[in-house]
């Protein structure tokens, strides 16, 4: 993603009632943030944030963080937020994935989803990858026993690389399609602001989730 230093993000992120600003100590404890004890799903690397807020509308009975690294992309998503006064089960963090353990205690996540995750091409940075044995590591830790990622890409190299590092690390791939849009998985499919932007290049999209064995 380009991204462009937007003056007085860092300011409007400390101001913004839509960002949790110490978030590690909600660890164990998010049901409190949300005042319920609906299911706890997140995304991480939100980018602008047009998946989460359309889910958030859809499924008012499911809690969602978004997780993004950087301030000036978290900025376009708290606009596109503020948009929607109404939605009351959508947070978002600044934040850097590496350290999701520190955020959540075991168990506390139903779902993660991966939405055109930077694909980190050279070798040498693919455990920065976030599909990598590292970060599924990671998740593993966080996941509830029935929890699951939902990972979407055009990237047929970063696609095939984590189905590999999927199997490597013991768990199983599923509903695993090269074409998206051509699935029956489209009908429950929702757009994300690359997704669209790779469908009209003529992208296929590929999509899979994934989980531990036997559950
Ligand atoms: N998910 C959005 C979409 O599909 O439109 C944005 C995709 S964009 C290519 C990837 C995003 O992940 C960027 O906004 C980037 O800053 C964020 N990101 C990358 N690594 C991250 C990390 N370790 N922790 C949090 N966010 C990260």
């Amino acid at each position: 993603m380009r991204l462009r230093n937007i003056p007085g993000s860092r300011e409007l992120i400390a101001e913004s009632e839509y960002v949790i600003q110490t978030p590690e100590a909600q660890k164990g404890k998010w049901h409190e943030i949300f005042q319920n004890t609906y299911p706890l799903h997140l995304e991480i690397g939100m980018g602008k944030g047009r998946f989460l807020t359309t889910l958030s509308t859809k499924y008012p009975k499911i809690n969602y963080l978004g997780i993004e690294k950087y301030s000036s992309v978290l900025v376009r998503a708290i606009e596109k937020r503020a948009e929607h006064p109404e939605i009351s089960n959508l947070y978002f963090l600044r934040y850097d994935a590496e350290y999701i353990c520190d955020l959540f205690a075991p168990g506390e996540v139903e779902r993660i989803y991966l939405n055109f995750s930077d694909p980190w091409p050279k070798d040498r940075h693919a455990k920065r990858r976030l599909t990598s044995k590292e970060y599924l590591a990671r998740y593993d830790r966080i996941l509830s026993s029935n929890g699951w990622i939902e990972f979407k890409t055009d990237n047929l190299s970063l696609f095939e690389f984590s189905l590999d590092q999927i199997e490597q690390f013991g768990w199983e791939a599923l509903d695993v399609t090269y074409d998206l849009h051509n699935s029956p998985f489209r009908s429950e499919n929702v757009m994300t602001e690359y997704e669209e932007r790779f469908l009209a290049l003529g992208n296929s999209i590929y999509r899979l989730t994934a989980r531990r064995k036997n559950v």
